[in-house]
């Protein structure tokens, strides 16, 4: 199996190839499709099995044939600009977003979508100068994203894409409230129809009942 059925945007499929991925991991082979029908996802992956190219695929190819959408912050000043992300990825920890943000950026390289990163622990005033720049891609852990909603500085209304990595270990660090009201964000109107994709190395009773929350007739995925 290659990258090719079914067809991922030629800039991505350009990006891949330049770090030397030749053919999807299991994950990715059956994600792919998956996110690309539109429907919500519960997967069940390890770290390593390529889960991260599993939901950033699917997302950017479909994020580089849309284009860019037609966003407030193009025409707001630059005084409080405020970011509003196409994708939202949640992490529970620094190093993971971290990770997913070097990531993101490989394989968005020379297309128009522009991954940010924002973790606690971390001065506050410099991500918000990247934010300021323009995010079509947010890599967040919970807490600090929540810090930056609290803030203007971050909106949620035209998030299309929702992904929850690691959900297991975001749950057990204590982060579940921080996780709804995300959500519920990302629901509040005008935000429009979001697909969600969570993953998860286990599929405790905790986790099932989030995703009974979260997603809407979603896939189970367990590989
Ligand atoms: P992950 O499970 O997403 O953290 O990925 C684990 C490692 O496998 C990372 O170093 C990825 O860069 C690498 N990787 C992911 N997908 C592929 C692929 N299709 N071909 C080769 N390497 C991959």
């Amino acid at each position: 199996t290659e990258f090719t059925s079914p067809p991922l945007a030629d800039l991505l499929m350009e990006n891949i190839k330049l770090a030397h991925f030749t053919k999807p991991t299991p994950v990715q082979k059956y994600s792919i499709p998956i996110v690309e029908q539109g429907r919500d996802l519960m997967a069940c992956a390890q770290t390593g099995s390529g889960k991260t190219g599993g939901f950033l695929f699917p997302v950017l190819s479909e994020s580089f044939s849309t284009g860019p959408a037609d966003l407030p912050e193009n025409t707001q000043s630059s005084y409080m600009r405020k970011a509003y992300p196409t994708a939202v990825i949640l992490a529970p920890t620094r190093e993971l977003a971290t990770q997913i943000f070097d990531e993101a950026k490989k394989f968005t390289y020379r297309s128009w979508v522009k991954p940010c990163v924002v973790y606690g622990g971390a001065d506050i005033r410099n991500q918000i100068r990247e934010l300021e720049r323009g995010c079509a891609l947010l890599v967040a852990t919970p807490g600090r994203l929540n810090d930056l909603l609290e803030r203007g500085r971050i909106s949620l209304a035209n998030v299309k894409y929702l992904v929850l990595d690691e959900a297991d270990r975001m749950l057990d660090m204590g982060f579940e409230p921080q996780i709804r009201h995300i959500v519920d964000g990302c629901d509040m109107p005008p935000a429009g129809e979001r697909q969600t994709l969570m993953f998860s190395a286990t599929f405790p009773d905790d986790i099932q009942h989030l995703a009974r929350d979260f997603l809407s007739d979603y896939i189970f995925l367990s590989v």
